[in-house]
């Protein structure tokens, strides 16, 4: 499988339940090496533009509301098939499906308030990262 690099977000519910390290310690114990992170409260046109895929969806405003309710950790996660390793440490959408022992089962409460953000394919990966990262602040090595 190919190395490859994901944008992770630790959302505001996560951050403040002060998990950001065990949720860490999940990326780095599964073969994800944290390579640029930052802490940031996004501003309401950040992070509108961030999930602009989804305007128009019903969940929209709650999700934006929601991702600036508090300061986020963003980082970019990287390692072999790292986009589908990260989307199955974190575990569906809804906390309530989502399987035992992910993140989301462990941290999240609910739906809007489910604890991470991941790139869902290597197209939307490439965007975010750099929606968040110029090349000059992702450390490879
Ligand atoms: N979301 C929500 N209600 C829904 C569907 C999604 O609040 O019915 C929020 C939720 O926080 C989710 C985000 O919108 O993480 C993006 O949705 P997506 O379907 O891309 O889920 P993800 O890729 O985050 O699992």
């Amino acid at each position: 499988m190919a190395i490859e690099r994901t944008l992770s977000i630790i959302k505001p519910d996560a951050v403040g339940k002060n998990v950001i390290g065990k949720i860490y310690s999940r990326f780095e114990s599964n073969g994800l090496k944290i390579v640029a992170a930052k802490m940031k409260h996004l501003s309401r046109q950040e992070a509108e533009g961030f999930y602009a895929v989804h305007k128009g969806r019903p969940f929209f405003n709650d999700l934006v509301e929601f991702m600036i309710s508090g300061p986020v950790m963003i980082q970019v996660l990287e390692g072999e098939g790292a986009i589908a390793k990260n989307r199955e440490l974190m575990g569906a959408t809804d906390p309530k499906k989502a399987a035992p022992g992910t993140i989301r089962a462990d941290f999240a409460e609910s739906i809007d308030a489910n604890a991470v953000h991941g790139s869902d394919a290597p197209e939307t990966a490439a965007v975010e990262i750099a929606y968040f990262f110029p090349a000059s602040e992702i450390y490879s090595r």
